[in-house]
């Protein structure tokens, strides 16, 4: 029997990667999350092409801009897959075809991400390192698009990264917001949490006076 779905899966430099099915017979919006047990939201969309074929649209966090890319039906299935690059800067954006070879492209990914971590001597330090450097990337970003603040009103914010969790301050009065990074739980969780809002301390005072 035809599998009528692709896979895809999207490279951002934020930790791992994750493969997406993709059903020709359906429609994908903006910022949806197709995968059922998965609420993060993967910022593409999916849909038939007006002069056939499958359109679709990534967004390119270097030029901050998206792209629509037209693909034949029959390349979706291409042995070895297709790989997709940002038109104008050559950045890799993403990998689309079989479940085979999406899985493949994942997994030497997710090794190369391990690597790395385990090349930084992370592993000595965090209880879970690769979920650790998720969410130092994941603060980054979120801290870049002004989505971490204080109730104080201030956007200026210092993190400290911990065994299992990362904390987080405002510098302007001292209120702190704690992300755990035990395990992938506690990822998914934070991930949800847009923006990360920093409650104001009791006595915020207290903490930088000393
Ligand atoms: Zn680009
Ligand atoms: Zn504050």
């Amino acid at each position: 029997m035809i599998d009528a779905r692709f896979y895809i899966t999207i490279f951002r430099d934020t930790g791992q990667v994750k493969m997406v099915p993709i059903s020709l017979f359906r429609r994908y919006g903006d910022h949806i999350a197709p995968d059922a047990n998965d609420d993060l939201t993967l910022p593409f969309s999916v849909k038939r092409g007006s002069s056939g074929g499958m359109d679709l649209e990534l967004f390119c966090v270097d030029c901050q801009k998206s792209h629509v890319f037209n693909l034949e039906l029959k390349s979706l299935r291409k042995k070895g897959g297709n790989y997709i690059y940002c038109p104008q800067c050559q950045l890799e954006l993403a990998f689309v075809g079989a479940k085979q070879d999406v899985a493949k492209v994942v997994d030497r990914r997710n090794r190369e991400i391990e690597a790395l971590v385990h090349e930084m001597g992370l592993d000595d330090y965090f209880k879970n390192p690769l979920v650790t450097y998720d969410m130092i990337n994941y603060i980054h970003d979120m801290a870049e698009s002004k989505k971490i603040y204080c109730e104080c009103g201030s956007h200026d914010i210092t993190a400290t990264v911990n065994f299992d969790k990362i904390e987080l301050f405002c510098k302007k009065c001292g209120s702190s917001y704690i992300i755990n990074t035990r395990d992938k739980y506690d990822l998914e969780r934070a991930k949800k949490a847009r923006p990360i809002i920093i409650k104001q301390s009791e006595s915020p005072d207290k903490l930088i006076k000393y």
